[in-house]
């Protein structure tokens, strides 16, 4: 089997048969051109509805160990572009900081489709990220919701710093908490970069407590394991996403 055919859109073959069921359905599903050696498309709603949250999850963690290792999966974008044109079933939404070295369908090794993605400095929330989840999961069928920090975050510094700035601040703001949340012993400063790092870690943490505390719709699919709200830190220096 060549490389090509041994990954389709980002995820493990493997992982993919074992949700599609029968392997003579391949020729027949969402472009996907496994005999031609050609990288996948998108995955239908069918293959998409057969995923459990814990299986999206695992094929993130082997996508991340794949952008790692250097050996992305064959992605041909103008592929995906064109299946998912009229439609998407994406299986997560993800929940990331805006920083430029944390871009979570490169380091999750996802293509177009893959998962619905909301962006905002230190990866907070607010009521429009909420009905954006809401959206991704109650209307478009998500499964899982994934907050991820990373490591050296600029709006956790910031929010220790004390910063203020036009709109910022309020956002900043909403950091805050996690600050008094994290118990460490030492320099409570930014000049410390394990204190630094134990802030990212508690405020991805209250964010994935808060998101059923502020989203009844989201609280009642998690309760009925419909979805998992989930967080990761992205290491900015080893590239590993760390699934808390
Ligand atoms: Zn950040």
């Amino acid at each position: 089997m060549n490389a090509k055919a041994e990954s389709t859109r980002g995820y493990s073959r493997r992982d993919v048969l074992k949700l599609s069921g029968a392997m003579a359905a391949w020729g027949a599903v969402g472009g996907i051109e496994l005999g031609s050696g050609t990288a996948a498309a998108a995955f239908t709603k069918n293959q998409r509805d057969n995923w459990t949250p814990d299986e999206i999850l695992a094929a993130m963690k082997k996508g991340n160990e794949r952008f790692r290792q250097g050996k992305l999966a064959p992605q041909d974008f103008l592929a995906q572009q064109r299946a998912t044109a009229g439609a998407q079933y994406p299986d997560a939404v993800l929940l990331s900081c805006i920083d430029s070295r944390a871009p979570a369908e490169i380091i999750l090794d996802l293509g177009i489709g893959d998962i619905f993605n909301c962006r905002v400095a230190g990866a907070v929330d607010n009521p429009d990220i909420l009905g954006s989840i809401e959206y991704g999961c109650k209307v478009a069928g998500a499964k899982v919701v994934l907050v991820m920090g990373h490591t050296n975050c600029g709006a956790v510094k910031g929010a220790i710093d004390g910063e203020e700035l036009g709109n910022l601040t309020g956002l900043l703001a909403k950091i805050k908490p996690a600050i008094a949340a994290t118990t460490y012993v030492g320099d409570r400063t930014t000049k410390n970069p394990a204190f630094v790092n134990a802030v990212c870690r508690r405020n991805v943490e209250l964010v994935v407590d808060g998101i059923p505390k502020r989203s009844p719709v989201l609280a009642e699919m998690a309760a009925a394991h419909t979805i998992r709200i989930a967080g990761a830190l992205y290491h900015l220096d080893t590239g590993t996403v760390e699934f808390l």
